[in-house]
Formats: C-alpha cells, structure tokens, sequence
C-alpha cells in the first residue's frame, strides 16, 4: 500500500477515533472576519467584516447549525446555514429546504467545512466521498474528499485540538469570472481557520477570504436542523426521541416512527423480549435498541422482521451485535445470513466492530412463545402476493395481527391485490382477529390499525369486487 493511502488511512481512523471521543452534541464559538470583494469602488478596493461564529453539532444524528453575526450590527439575526449529514443547506419559517448562499467572499463549499470537527464528522458521515480507504493496494491516487458538489485535494497536518479531523488543509482550483482561475484553501491550525485565495501565478501572498478563532468546543444538548427536504439527505436517520412505547395490551408494545413513516414492535415477556422489524439502517436500529434496554430493562432475546425488504432485514446486524437470536423463514435465513456477512468498513456499525457468531432460527411454519406476560405466534406465510416468505405475529390474548406491509384499508373502500390476499389467508388458517396493526406506512390517506369487523368487511367487498369483475390473469 503506498504512502499516501497508508496517510489517508491514518487520517480517517483518527477521525473516528477523535469523534468517539467527542460528546454527542458540542458548541464551539469563535469572531472573525469575512472579506467582501464583490462591490469594490476602485480596482483591488474591499472591505471586511467582524463577525461572530457558533458552530452546533449533534454527532447522534449528524445535525449541525453554522450561524455567522455581524459584530457590528447587533440588531439583525446572524445568517443560519444548516448541516445535515454533510448536507448543507439554508432555509425559512416554512423550514423549507433551500441551496445554501455564501456569505460575500466565503463559498458555501467553504462554510460546509467550516471547521475542523465539522470536517471529522463529515468524514464519518460521508466517507463514500473520499478515495480511501477502499483504493486497491498501491494506487497512487491523490487525496481527495468530495464536499456537495465540489472535490477537495487533501493536505494532511498535525493534530490539532480535540476536535480535529487530522487534516491541515483542503485546497481546490475555482473559477471567477473576473479573476479566472483562483486556488482556494481552507487551513486547520489548532483552533484557527483561515481560507484564502491565490492566483495560481501570482507569486505574493494569497488573499485572506476568512479567518476564525474558535474556543474549545463544549458539550451541548441535542441539536436538530428545521425540517428542510429530508430525501435530499444521505441517509434517514430517526432521532433518539422518536423511540417511543405505546401499550397495546397484552404485552405487545408499537413505537411509531413519523420519520421512518413505520411502526416496529415489541413483545414484552416474564423475563425477555421478542423485537419485530428493522428500521431501515444498523444505525436505526442500534438507537433502537439501546431505547428498548432503557424503557424494558430486560433482554431483548429475539428478533424478527416481515420480510426481506431492505426496511426490514436491515435491522438483523444491530440485533445480531445485541446476541439475540434472529428468526427467520427457510430461504429468507440466507439473507440474514449474507447481510450479517457483508462488509460494512464504509460505516461500520455495531457487528463490525465486534462480530461474533450469530444465532439464526429458521422458522418453517410457526414459532410461539406463552408466559403470563405476553403470548405469541409467529407465522410463516408463504401465499403473501408480495414475497415468498413472509412473517406475520398473532397475539392470541388480544386476538391482534401484525400484518407488515401487507394490509392498506381504506374506510368504505374494498380490500385488493395483496391486502385481500392476507384476509383470505388469515380466514383459511383460522385466525380470530380482533385488531389489526400494520408496520408500514405509517401515514397515508387509509388506516394503519384498524379492526377485525373493518377487515373481514372490506374482505367481503373486495371478493364482490372481483367476482363483478376478475382480475386479468
Ligand atoms: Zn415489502
């Protein structure tokens, strides 16, 4: 491996290892100056601002705010650009999502990075937009970390305060279209960041655009981004505060996640848990995990999810790190068994940084548990219309279904396609249904939790419907 992949590699396993130590959400506060070059009265004319800088980061979520304050104008509120996942972006009262401005001289390319631990989590959040660490062996390719839409060579530097990504400099050519071709540079210097601009041929001293002194970062509570277009981020993640229990009775426990638009489950016994479908990332469900220790206080012991829909088998490796043992139908078992296989050095979770051999229990037909607390059936349906296997959970106490993403009622409306299959198949195996509950979608223009008179009703006006008029073969 050369040199410069070995420096890449060093830089980035600092970074995670600066970021484990960072608290999960952090201030740091600085004053500065922005130079403005874009009214001039004469030739070479420019004036600059002092401002004041305050950098939020929530590493939980990857959420973080850069506000910028005229120090000279107390009055007017400081300029707000948002950081989501290393996403930047600006927006409104409405919270809408807009393309983040620059401030005068000061690119958004620049603010984006705009300091060294912002650059760290930007390198944990992001790190599909570097060249390392997955360059081959002996690949001499430059350094280079994409920021939005634009590349950043990589100069590396001395370690420089606790919340250093380990990087000195970032540098890029740009083009003005006054100035032609500019080399623009971002410096880490301990807590001091400085961004110039040169002309590649001009040999005198490059043009100071900015430059901040920041204080120690302090720890700071959670932080959270108005809501802004989240589709536009890299990826869904659920904060924290979203894992929340609702009571069903007998036992059984729905957290509903407005983010994630699904619901996951859990079953509560004497002396273990029972945890249905994943949501959507390790990472979801690591947090998920972690609020289920802290509301049940017992071990989660099982897990099992619908089907093998990445929402869902997205959640075995989490569970797999929690030594619980994963149910799974026949052929749906090797999917588990790959997802917990693969490699996740790009974002590693849990189970990569300490795998361990994981407990897998293939389900046929059907898995039940009974104890005073809570009773269940797990039951392997293999005529679901949607995928081969598929598991739906039946509460025998409380007669409810858990129907995964198999069941969209709309009131007066009858049920088709795989809705009415599902009906047609709870009828033929016997189940009584009181309730039903779906995972997903959670918000729609039909119900998510409806009861067994709204099924077998809409069961009854979707067989109607189709013996007026049969579906095309
Ligand atoms: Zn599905």
């Amino acid at each position: 491996m050369s040199r410069i992949i070995l420096g890449l590699v060093a830089i980035l396993a600092n970074a995670a290892c600066v970021l484990a130590q960072s608290p999960p959400a952090w201030k740091a506060t600085g004053e500065g100056f922005v130079l403005d070059s874009t009214h001039p009265v004469r030739p070479g004319d420019t004036r600059s601002f002092d401002v004041r800088i305050r950098l939020t980061l929530d590493e939980t979520t990857g959420e973080g705010q850069i506000a910028l304050a005229d120090k000279d104008d107390a009055k007017s509120p400081p300029d707000l650009w948002y950081w989501r996942r290393g996403r930047l972006f600006q927006s409104n009262d409405a919270e809408q999502d807009l393309p983040p401005k620059g401030c005068v001289d000061l690119s958004p390319a620049a603010i984006a990075v705009l300091h060294p631990g912002l650059l760290a989590a930007y390198l944990r959040e992001r790190p599909e937009n570097t060249d390392a660490p997955t360059g081959p062996a002996g690949d001499n390719t430059p350094r280079f970390v994409a920021v939005g839409d634009v590349l950043w060579r990589v100069e590396p530097g001395p370690q420089a305060g606790s919340a250093s990504s380990g990087i000195g400099s970032l540098s890029r050519t740009v083009h003005d279209d006054v100035q032609g071709t500019l080399l623009e540079r971002i410096r880490y210097e301990g807590r001091t960041v400085t961004v110039t601009r040169a002309t590649p041929l001009d040999p005198g001293p490059a043009r100071v655009i900015a430059k901040f002194e920041f204080d120690e970062p302090r720890p700071e509570a959670k932080y959270r981004t108005p809501k802004g277009d989240p589709d536009r981020d890299a990826a869904m993640v659920v904060p924290p505060e979203e894992f929340t229990f609702r009571d069903l009775g007998g036992g059984l426990f729905a957290c509903e996640l407005a983010r994630a638009n699904a619901r996951v489950f859990v079953v509560e016994f004497d002396d273990g848990l029972l945890v249905f479908e994943g949501v959507f990332s390790s990472r979801n469900a690591e947090t998920l995990a972690a609020a289920v220790r802290e509301r049940f206080r017992k071990p989660a012991t099982h897990f099992a999810f619908s089907h093998i829909h990445p929402q869902y088998l997205a959640g075995v490796r989490a569970w797999a790190s929690e030594g619980v043992t994963i149910l799974a139908p026949p052929t749906s078992a090797k999917a588990v068994a790959d997802t917990l296989a693969a490699s996740f050095n790009l974002r590693p979770d849990a189970w990569s940084r300490k795998p361990g051999e994981p407990r897998i229990e293939t389900v046929a037909e059907r898995w039940t548990r009974e104890d005073a607390s809570a009773s269940v059936v797990v039951i392997n349906n293999p005529k679901s219309d949607h995928t081969d296997e598929f598991f739906i959970v039946y509460m025998p106490r409380t007669k409810t279904l858990l129907t995964g993403d198999l069941l969209f009622y709309r009131p007066g409306q009858p049920l088709r396609s795989r809705s009415l299959t599902l009906a047609r198949y709870v009828k033929e195996i016997g189940l009584e249904i009181d309730r039903c509950v779906t995972t997903w979608p959670l918000q729609w223009v039909g119900k998510n939790e409806l009861s067994g008179e709204e099924l077998r009703a809409a069961a009854q006006a979707g067989e109607e419907a189709e013996a007026a008029a049969p579906p095309k073969p």
